[in-house]
């Protein structure tokens, strides 16, 4: 039983700062429509399908050998995909982007450092951090009257204060969903003698006019931006992040990753899904379009909603954001409760999924 387990898991010799954490659990559930952890509803399109199998038999014959350590094609072709000039060797990628920042924290953070992140934020960033034993400091977001907006006084002031080896910033930040000015970007990085991570998970569905922290790069060299395939490039299970930076990063993140540590076929099938990114880029349009009628249609419905960038939208204004919660998944519908109370995120799937969710929205107000 559950209860046994617990006595056992108490019993072990588990490190005590591991003690009653509780894993990542967004909850994977069989429901028709499923908007809770940001994924790109559309499937696969055939033409990529077919690439992705071609590419995997190519590779399938080899298998017997050991991946090439360096990535080196993969490298290549994500710096051509990023462009603003970047080169291979000031690219690097893991398993998900979640793999990426936790080399970034084996190699910057670690036991006596310190990592600062603004809440609410990614909740993987304090995870990932206190699993390799950096303490985390909880930084603050804004002041009450806004507290999604992050100032640049206020991120400058508590860089300062805390002095941290590694700072994490998201943009567009989940889980509000707004996009960071990059004036906080530049003053974030004079503040700190640490690493700036730049989360940039949602980069491809910002609003025009936003521009990437990759365009900082030159002549920064401890600053990083992050980047995956899980969300616009619709690879979710294929497991594919990655981030850019000076050169001598990479070289940093070298002596903590495993050897091998991306396999052959994850290899191929990123670079096959890179190799079709017009094809698969191709839903962003469409996921914006339903991203901002959320944004518009849960505002009438009286729940104020956070602009949003990214392919995901908080609201607010819910009494009881649990019960709405289970009233919606007894509709059929998965969104997620982050924890902020009164509060829901809900990713922005197809045209017929938004549409469910919206009138499903509209009956449980009247539960
Ligand atoms: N960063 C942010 C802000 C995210 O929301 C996510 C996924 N939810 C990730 C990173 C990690 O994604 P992955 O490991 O699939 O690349």
């Amino acid at each position: 039983t559950v209860s046994e387990r617990d006595d056992v898991l108490s019993r072990l010799p588990i490190r005590d700062d591991l003690r009653g954490k509780v894993p990542y659990g967004a909850p994977q559930l069989d429901v028709a429509v499923r908007l809770n952890t940001n994924e790109n509803s559309y499937d696969v399109p055939d033409e990529v399908i077919a690439a992705v199998v071609e590419a995997v038999r190519r590779e399938a014959k080899h298998l017997n050998r050991y991946p090439d350590r360096e990535f080196t094609g993969l490298r290549e072709d994500l710096a051509a995909y990023l462009g603003h000039d970047l080169t291979a060797d000031q690219l690097w990628a893991g398993n998900g982007s979640n793999e990426v920042l936790q080399h970034v924290l084996q190699a910057f953070g670690g036991p006596g450092r310190t990592a600062l992140g603004f809440t609410p934020s990614y909740s993987m960033h304090p995870i990932i951090s206190t699993g390799i034993g950096t303490a985390w400091v909880d930084g603050l977001r804004g002041t009450d009257a806004d507290v999604f907006d992050l100032g640049l006084d206020l991120t400058v002031e508590q860089i300062e204060k805390h002095r941290p080896d590694v700072t994490f910033l998201c943009s567009p930040n989940n889980p509000t969903g707004t996009a960071l000015d990059l004036d906080v970007v530049r003053a974030a990085y004079e503040a700190t003698d640490g690493v700036l991570v730049v989360d940039e998970a949602y980069a491809e569905f910002a609003r025009p006019g936003t521009p990437s922290a990759l365009t900082l790069l030159p002549g920064r060299e401890r600053l990083i931006v992050t980047r995956t395939m899980s969300k616009a490039f619709a690879l979710a299970g294929g497991r594919l992040g990655y981030l850019a930076a000076d050169p001598a990063v990479t070289d940093a993140l070298r002596l903590v990753r495993l050897p091998y540590h991306l396999s052959s076929v994850t290899q191929a099938v990123a670079r096959a899904a890179l190799w079709h990114a017009d094809v698969l880029l191709a839903t962003v349009e469409a996921i914006k379009e339903q991203r901002d009628r959320i944004v518009t249609d849960v505002a009438a419905l009286g729940l104020p909603p956070a602009p949003s960038d990214a392919n995901f939208v908080l609201f607010g204004g819910l009494p009881d954001a649990e019960a709405t919660w289970r009233s919606l998944l007894s509709r059929g519908v998965l969104v997620r409760d982050v924890g902020i109370p009164n509060h829901l995120r809900v990713t922005a799937g197809t045209e017929a999924e938004t549409t469910k969710f919206l009138d499903a929205l509209a009956d449980s107000l009247l539960d």
